[in-house]
């Protein structure tokens, strides 16, 4: 099983991924999480390239680096764990390449950026996809403290537009599931499981 977590900066899916994974391995199921863009030397060594301040990146070829490090995660990492029926979590997946350099960044029509995300994971879909909705203002005020990234850096206007492309798939993507990532986080991660547990 593939369940992805998918929102803005500052939304708390690592935490929930933490907590979602611990209460899996209790219930005796094997599970590996990785997070995106990373999770192999490759993809990491790309993660350092895409968040680097000190890079200029053409946002054509920023959508093409975070495709290339989703091809090798999944060829490497998810798909031989899936095959031996280990549950994956990703902490982001191709919805975020969607929301951030499609709705964000423009780089390129999401039609085609669809091909691109299909190409880069190998034809993959999530069986879950738990997006953690929270309001820009209240993510902003979470991340305040955070040192910023490059991607981090790149004005309100951007993070608006992500957070409306976030909204979009949200409307469009039977697979999404949206959380109010507003909660306490012990009621968030009730949320999550009681969309779970069924199909576990
Ligand atoms: O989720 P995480 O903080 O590890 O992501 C690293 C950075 O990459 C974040 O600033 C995130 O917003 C950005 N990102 C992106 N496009 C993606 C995935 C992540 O801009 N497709």
């Amino acid at each position: 099983m593939l369940i992805t977590f998918e929102g803005i900066d500052g939304s708390g899916k690592s935490t929930q991924i933490s907590l979602l994974k611990e209460r899996l391995i209790k219930l005796g199921h094997k599970v590996e999480v990785f997070r995106e863009p990373g999770g192999t030397d490759v993809s990491e060594m790309i993660r350092g390239m895409l968040l680097n301040p000190e890079l200029d990146i053409d946002p054509v070829t920023e959508l093409l680096l975070f495709s290339s490090a989703r091809s090798q995660l999944v060829a490497e990492k998810v798909r031989p764990l899936l095959k031996k029926d280990v549950i994956v979590i990703l902490d982001r997946f191709y919805d975020s390449t969607t929301a951030y350099q499609g709705f964000g960044r423009k780089s390129m029509p999401i039609e085609q950026i669809n091909q691109i995300n299909a190409a880069a994971t190998h034809n993959l879909v999530p069986d879950f996809t738990f997006y953690l909705r929270l309001s820009l203002e209240e993510a902003a005020e979470r991340t305040k403290n955070f040192e910023k990234d490059r991607m981090e850096l790149s004005g309100d206007s951007f993070f608006k537009r992500v957070f409306d492309g976030f909204e979009h798939l949200a409307k469009t993507e039977t697979r999404f599931k949206t959380i109010d990532a507003g909660q306490d986080k012990d009621s968030i991660h009730d949320d999550i499981f009681k969309d779970l547990h069924s199909s576990l």
